[in-house]
């Protein structure tokens, strides 16, 4: 069976290439070319001997790469790109801009298994786990489109060498792990994934700029927290007690919420780091003034921030989002409490790429299936 190179760390490709007679420090070059340099085919690794080229593809290792088989772009600047699997499965990756920053939403499964009744992924279900080469390619092909793009648009035609990204300026700064799927129950291909952009010999994308969400698995939460490498954490949370959370979320019902507060205070005292809670504001079910003084509550004593989003909706939901006006009231009582509080209305809604909406496009289809 193929072995694809790019689902590979740096430690696991030392080992690979000494066990074929090689030099160790030969894996650095394969781990640079596919991650840096966006090599697709082994035999763009020209630092490797024709030879040993030829002996990798003998022994049937690969390089895997998604097949984009979509990309829109909202007016507001976000981009959504619809990668095929080889299984033909289909995720979804969202492009965001703010300024310099650009953030990457990347998927971890095709589907979900979740069943959060706001979201347009658990309609289509549990398809797939996505490999850490799956996972970590979706920020090489958009950054390769970032440099295609900045090609048709570079009027002085100076020749680029191929494959290498222009300057600092496409390449993606911030991956949160909030796209189709639960990261934590594709947990080994989520941190063998984040291993491999954090490393200095590849992306080197910073821990602290890169944040796993997740809707409360609680062993996963504490098991992360032993890791070596261990990434911001945002929670998906959405309701301040357990009857509303359990109606919106069925995690709910195996992890209540404070066992799952227990968790993110336990994974805070570990590694330090800030908390994101994302609350999907949904009209007249979780957004009055009362369901946000009981969220003040509840977070008392952890740091963190809170994300407000505006419920987006996708075809066949129950639901409406909440208005501004109650939004900027629920958030008003969070910061005079002292809770760092953003608010997000409708970014990327056009394409269907906003929080909620993934895999909305294709969600009849899905459903036959
Ligand atoms: S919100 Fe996240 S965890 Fe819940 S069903 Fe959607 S993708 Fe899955």
């Amino acid at each position: 069976m193929s072995q694809d190179l790019k689902d590979k760390t740096l430690d696991e490709l030392e080992r690979i290439v000494v066990d074929l007679g090689q030099k160790k420090y030969l894996a650095k070059y394969i781990f640079q070319f596919i991650h840096v340099e966006n090599a697709t085919e082994i035999s763009q690794i020209t630092p490797l001997s024709k030879a040993f080229r030829e002996q990798l593809v003998q022994q049937d290792y690969t390089i895997s790469h998604l097949t984009l088989t979509d990309k829109q772009t909202d007016s507001d600047g976000t981009a959504k790109y619809v990668f095929t699997l080889g299984d033909g499965h289909r995720i979804e990756t969202v492009l965001l801009l703010d300024g310099k920053r650009r953030t990457l939403c990347v998927s971890t499964q095709a589907g979900c298994a979740m069943d959060c009744a706001f979201c347009a992924t658990a309609r289509i279900g549990f398809k797939a786990n996505l490999t850490a080469g799956q996972i970590v390619d979706q920020v090489n092909v958009v950054e390769r489109d970032a440099l295609s793009v900045e090609r048709k648009n570079d009027t002085r035609n100076t020749a680029l060498p191929r494959g290498r990204l222009s300057a600092d300026a496409q390449r993606i700064s911030n991956i949160v792990y909030m796209g189709m799927g639960e990261p934590l129950a594709n947990y080994n291909a989520t941190i063998k994934s984040l291993a491999i952009l954090n490393h200095p010999a590849g992306k080197n994308i910073g821990i602290r700029h890169i944040t796993v969400s997740t809707c409360g698995l609680v062993p996963a939460i504490r098991k992360l927290a032993g890791e070596e490498i261990r990434p911001r954490l945002a929670v998906s949370l959405n309701a301040p007690t357990d009857a509303l959370r359990s109606q919106l979320m069925p995690i709910n019902a195996r992890y209540p919420i404070a066992e799952l507060m227990k968790a993110i205070r336990f994974y805070q005292d570990r590694t330090r780091q800030r908390v994101t809670f994302e609350y999907v504001m949904i009209k007249g079910l979780n957004d009055s003034t009362r369901h946000a003084k009981m969220l003040v509550k509840l977070l008392d004593g952890i740091q963190c921030n809170v994300n407000l989003i505006e419920h987006n909706p996708y075809p066949g939901c129950e639901f409406a989002g909440s208005s501004r006006e109650r939004m900027t009231k629920f958030a008003s009582v969070l910061e005079s409490a002292g809770i760092e509080t953003t608010v997000r209305f409708r970014m990327g809604r056009s394409i269907k790429a906003a929080c909620g909406q993934l895999g909305a496009d294709w969600l009849d289809e899905s459903t036959i299936d």
